[in-house]
């Protein structure tokens, strides 16, 4: 544990270095933590609306601090000020439709109590208590902060641990959020590695959020199941990109391009792999590659740069982008422009001849690279997509759309967009996450709050009534009781809801020596009449629930 190290901030575009910060020892940690516990039921029990209060201020804080923040993560990640002014824009997005729709996706519910008719049920959305949040370099600010007021408006004290790659924008994140006394108390910024991240997590929090690569994801849910601590994990990708015959060709190549390269390649949901239908195949690697030669790559400290794409992040990154380019290129595949290294610099790279024995299109790449293999038809490209490990998120390029949800709807991931890539993180109220091995948590939306609170189930009434249904079923001896009442209360046709009324005529005197088939067959004539008034029975059963329901709230 690094009592006494430090992080420095390297400026990945010139690999000078511009400040440094302190790692939390282990010390730090457990006051920090002990410190949030106590914290933890004061946070919980201000009323929604002063933490909803709090929050705004900070989402002003937040915007007034804009180029301040704009200049630390281009120092830090290398991306232009305006791609890390985009991630102010989207937190400010998120937080604002989270503040408006909390009261509603936070609040209380009365459900039916079913066969308790006297008691009253009810679910309540209450915080896990103190959460810790495991920060990603790839998107700094948003990927920590996001969590981290999402975790707090829903009544937590968070423990931040940003990425050790992106030290900078930790201290900036810290220093934001002590700016504002009375949120401070309630949320830690813990600076260091991957040692300090598992040292929170055997710290014992209620609950983890971790954003980061597969491998983490598989470390960290280990070490939370030994305490069976919950967690969400926002994991690794793989997204495909699907063209069809009628794709609209040159939006295709270019936001396709866009996506693969954006951020140096370093989203979750870049591009990572394209399979384009045979007849426009030739047709769209050729713009694809046109495309690619267009994106200017650089570093600039100006509001105004002119490039598109900077250097990667982490150094570390640039051996597994080269790893899988020279992989794929010793099976076979052809490297059509790009994949020219320069310091962390790498140019954008388009690949064909690929097939799946390659790394670049099995593993995440993380890095500015589009390998496009060539399929015949939607068929072979629904199944080489699921041919993966990753199921974050896929993009499907058709003139028809809902040809195009059709497809979707048999790819196996959380997300899909249509005639688009990226975009739909910046969707404040679209729940945003994976399937697979891309990880099981959610981000954003009402699933994405609801992540950050376990649902309370309250029942409550008076002392059980001697004459109450239930009551009744509690005393031995009442199994007849318990069985007409399972017949007509879920017997699922209309002659198993009869059968425990024609028994309790049988027990009656006129009926005591008559056969029971002669009673079914004599009362047969009845039946659709009986199930269609129980049928009317019910619905009105339901509308008088519903109206009920409705009056509560
Ligand atoms: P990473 O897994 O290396 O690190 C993520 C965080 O976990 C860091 O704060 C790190 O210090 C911490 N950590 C590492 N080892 C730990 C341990 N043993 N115990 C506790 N904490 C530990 O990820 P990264 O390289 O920072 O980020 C890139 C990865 O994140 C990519 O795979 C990318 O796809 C993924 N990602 C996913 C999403 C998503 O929403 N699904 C979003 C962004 C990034």
């Amino acid at each position: 544990m690094g009592e006494h190290k430090i992080l420095e901030f390297i400026n990945p575009a010139s690999g000078e270095k511009f400040g440094e910060a302190p790692v939390a020892s282990q010390e730090e940690i457990q006051q920090a933590v002990s410190e949030l516990r106590q914290a933890a039921p004061v946070w919980a029990n201000r009323p929604l609306g002063e933490r909803i209060r709090v929050l705004r201020r900070f989402q002003e804080i937040l915007i007034a601090a804009r180029d301040e923040i704009s200049a630390v993560i281009n120092q830090d990640c290398g991306k232009s000020r305006q791609d890390a002014l985009i991630e102010v824009f989207i937190l400010s997005d998120y937080l604002q439709a989270y503040l408006r729709h909390a009261p509603r996706w936070l609040r209380s519910q009365r459900v039916s109590s079913g066969f308790y008719f006297t008691k009253r049920a009810t679910i309540e959305y209450r915080p896990h208590g103190v959460v810790l949040v495991l920060a990603p370099w790839n998107y700094p600010l948003i990927l920590a902060l996001a969590p981290a007021l999402g975790a707090l408006l829903a009544g937590n004290t968070v423990l931040l641990k940003p990425s050790e790659v992106t030290p900078a924008t930790g201290v900036m994140i810290e220093k934001l959020l002590r700016s504002l006394p009375e949120l401070a108390p309630y949320v830690r910024v813990l600076h260091g590695d991957g040692t300090v991240g598992a040292a929170l997590v055997q710290a014992k929090p209620d609950f983890i959020f971790l954003t980061g690569s597969t491998a983490t994801g598989r470390i960290v849910s280990r070490a939370a199941a030994k305490h069976l601590i919950p967690l969400a994990c926002e994991l690794g990708g793989k997204d495909a990109m699907l063209v069809l015959e009628d794709a609209d060709l040159p939006a295709a190549a270019h936001w396709g391009i866009w996506a693969a390269n954006y951020n140096a390649g370093q989203s979750c949901v870049a591009v990572e792999r394209a399979y384009v239908v045979k007849p426009v195949f030739d047709e769209f690697v050729r713009l694809a590659v046109a495309e690619a030669n267009k994106l200017q790559q650089g570093f600039s400290t100006a509001k105004k740069s002119p490039y598109h794409i900077g250097p990667l992040t982490d150094p570390r990154q640039m051996e597994i982008v080269e790893h899988h380019l020279q992989d794929a290129l010793a099976k076979g595949a052809r490297l059509l422009t790009g994949g020219e290294r320069q310091g962390n610099y790498i140019s954008p790279a388009v690949l064909v001849n690929v097939d799946h024995s390659m790394l670049v299109m099995q593993e995440e790449t993380f890095g500015p690279l589009l390998p496009i293999m060539a399929v015949a038809d939607e068929d072979e490209a629904v199944n080489w997509a699921n041919a993966s490990a990753a199921g974050l998120g896929v993009s499907i390029w058709s003139h028809d759309r809902a040809r195009a949800r059709r497809l979707a709807a048999r790819l196996k991931t959380g997300t899909a967009v249509i005639n688009d890539a990226i975009t739909h993180f910046g969707v404040p109220m679209l729940p945003f996450g994976g399937v697979k091995e891309s990880g099981s948590g959610r981000t954003h939306g009402e699933e994405g709050l609801r992540v950050f609170t376990h649902a309370y189930a309250l029942l409550d009434g008076n002392p059980p009534y001697a004459w109450d249904v239930a009551t009744l079923a509690r005393q031995p001896g009442r199994y007849d009781l318990i069985s007409a009442l399972l017949r007509l209360g879920m017997g699922t046709t209309p002659q198993q809801r009869l059968e425990p009324v024609l028994e309790a005529l049988e027990k009656t005197q006129n009926l005591k020596h008559k056969d029971w088939s002669t009673v079914r067959r004599s009362l047969a004539p009845f039946l659709p009449a009986f199930g269609a008034a129980s049928l009317a029975l019910s619905v009105l059963a339901g509308a008088a629930l519903l109206a009920d329901r409705q009056r509560k709230h």
